[in-house]
């Protein structure tokens, strides 16, 4: 038997909670003396230094904009990022200005799309110590979707047709470009015959580099010590994406 189990918190009641069933409440790790390095702290190589312009969906001359490399659960989610290796702290007063811009910017952008409710911006940074801020939408009447939990859902959910991903890729890009900088991803062609696949629609503006992410729990799991990286003790990885968990959506809206 555990020594005095943590109770169950009320959000498990939640309707935006995503899991049912029997839930317990792990036991905590002790804490470490030392924090691991981050991507791009210490030793560690920077992912978002390392990647080409290719990589990403708008580029500007201090901001890129990029994708996951394959659609997932919610009709879009975005990462912006500075070009400077610099994390949110550490902005001089123009990016940090900028930073304001470009979210009011791409949440617009993306809240334009068709089905789209709500832009979510988290900005976590226990994966990579080079700034990425978040863009989660939550598709249009889904309540349930609401709040905290929608980083979870987005690997929940059935991955949404990559056609309608590519189109909306295209559209933020393009919508980004209208104020400067380089939209990078298309459109797809237009598919005569049903596809068994999108490999062969024109450019690959999405691609990102090996092992980068591809949802935002992935994201969290990539927070972890490098694979390579002797750490017996590390079982299970930071969790990057837990997000402020505690905060009711209700309120938070
Ligand atoms: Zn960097």
């Amino acid at each position: 038997m555990p020594d005095t189990p943590a109770e169950v918190p009320d959000f498990t009641q939640w309707p935006s909670f995503p899991f049912e069933g029997d839930i317990r409440v792990k036991p905590l790790d002790e804490p470490v003396d030392a924090e691991p390095p981050r991507k791009g702290e210490g030793h560690r190589e920077c992912t978002a230094c390392n990647a080409p312009d290719e990589a990403y969906i708008w580029v500007g001359e201090r901001w890129r904009v990029r994708a996951m490399d394959r659609p997932t659960g919610l009709p879009m989610v975005l990462i912006l990022e500075s070009r400077s290796h610099l994390d949110l702290g550490d902005l001089p007063n123009l990016l940090a200005a900028e930073l304001g811009v470009m979210t009011v910017r791409l949440e617009r952008a993306i809240r334009s799309l068709d089905g789209v409710a709500r832009v979510h911006v988290n900005r976590w940074g226990d994966g990579s110590a080079h700034l990425h801020m978040w863009f989660l939408a939550r598709p249009y009447g889904q309540l349930q979707l609401r709040g905290t939990f929608l980083p979870l859902w987005d690997s929940i959910l059935p991955a949404i047709p990559e056609s309608r991903w590519r189109e909306n890729l295209a559209m933020v890009a393009a919508w980004l470009a209208e104020f400067g900088g380089r939209p990078l991803a298309e459109p797809p062609r237009i598919q005569w015959q049903a596809p068994s696949s999108f490999s062969g629609s024109g450019t690959a503006p999405v691609d990102v580099a090996d092992g980068e992410p591809t949802s935002v729990i992935e994201a969290a799991e990539e927070a972890g010590p490098d694979p390579v990286e002797e750490n017996p003790s590390a079982e299970e990885p930071t969790r990057e994406a837990r997000g402020p968990a505690s905060a009711d959506p209700e309120a938070a809206n």
